[in-house]
């Protein structure tokens, strides 16, 4: 069966180098851009200026470069210059948070870091669950004015509704219910004015016509949000497809820097041929058809379907890209 082409997006927040779970994700992408005729747009996501790592973007076009994975879309696409970054776009955020507010699905909240820090702690000390307590939600018009024109700080919040919930769907995995109640009614305008990942990246998303998403499976529990401001905004959601994490070479518990090299350019310096890497991330997470082994990227092209994607936890172990190292 032949897929329709596709807009798919690589997202990364700069907040560190490009590693390999990262790169699985890019070239998934890829492939599905290039397979069907598509685009594969890669999308800076430098919205948490706190986390921000210097040379970070450096790192991951180089990185992205050296697999063969060249994105299709930005200002400068394939040449030196940039992919699009989020904090060039704050503009277009703050007008769709706005027009949120405006629609009475979201609302300011002007509580100080203080007034949030005693509510956490009285959750605490009464042992009820965590999350902002909605004292800003009805606030009176004639009120937010008056903060507004007095310039005090806000961050504006989305209204999730107080019953009912959420359906959401992933293509692995189906359908997934999730209550109202275990949301609680999350910023996505900050203070600073920048978006959280939650806006900036349904906004992009569906400004960018992104057809499919792929990412980790952690992203999973924000799917109900996303879901939610695509319905506020009246939009259609994109196809989601969450990735299995990496567990440890041993199998118990997620894989993380001790377990040795996890980051793209850790494998280009110490001598790794980009094809073994290739091979190896093609098959982290996905199955051949027929037993084939060895994959150049057009193969892989010609070969890879998400149908054939896993679902279950992805056990580490460098042994077969040592192989693959020594074959390519
Ligand atoms: N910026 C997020 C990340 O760093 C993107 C997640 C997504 O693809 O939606 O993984
Ligand atoms: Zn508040």
């Amino acid at each position: 069966f032949v897929m329709e082409a596709v807009r798919v997006r690589f997202a990364p927040s700069p907040t560190g180098y490009l590693h390999i779970g990262g790169a699985r994700t890019a070239l998934y992408d890829w492939l599905l851009a290039r397979k069907t005729g598509g685009q594969f747009i890669l999308r800076i996501e430098d919205t948490d200026r706190n986390r921000l790592v210097a040379d970070a973007v450096q790192d991951i076009k180089e990185s992205l470069r050296w697999l063969g994975l060249d994105w299709d879309e930005g200002p400068d696409a394939g040449g030196d210059a940039g992919p699009y970054f989020q904090s060039e776009r704050l503009a277009i955020y703050q007008k769709y948070a706005t027009q949120l507010v405006q629609a009475g699905k979201a609302y300011y909240c002007f509580c100080t870091p203080e007034r949030l820090e005693e509510m956490r702690k009285k959750q605490e000390e009464a042992g009820q669950p965590s999350g902002y307590d909605r004292h800003c939600r009805e606030l009176p018009a004639e009120e937010v004015e008056r903060k507004l024109a007095a310039g005090d700080k806000y961050v504006i919040r989305f209204k999730v509704p107080l019953t009912g919930q959420t359906k959401v769907r992933d293509e692995l995995r189906g359908e997934m219910v999730f209550d109202h109640q275990t949301l609680d009614d999350f910023v996505i305008l900050k203070s600073d004015g920048f978006p959280t990942y939650h806006l900036a990246s349904v906004v992009d998303d569906h400004l960018m016509g992104i057809t499919h998403v792929i990412r980790g499976e952690e992203w999973i529990v924000s799917l109900p949000r996303h879901f939610l401001l695509y319905a506020a905004f009246g939009w259609n959601p994109p196809v989601f497809i969450h990735l299995p994490i990496f567990l440890a070479p041993d199998g118990k518990g997620k894989l993380s820097k001790r377990h040795g090299a996890t980051g793209v350019r850790e494998f280009r310096e110490k001598g790794y041929l980009p094809e073994a890497l290739v091979n190896f991330l093609l098959l982290l997470g996905w199955h051949p058809p027929t037993d084939q082994e060895l994959f150049t990227l057009d193969q892989a092209v010609e070969a890879f379907s998400v149908d054939r994607l896993n679902t279950s936890p992805v056990n580490f172990s460098l042994d077969k890209l040592d192989w693959y190292n020594g074959i390519y």
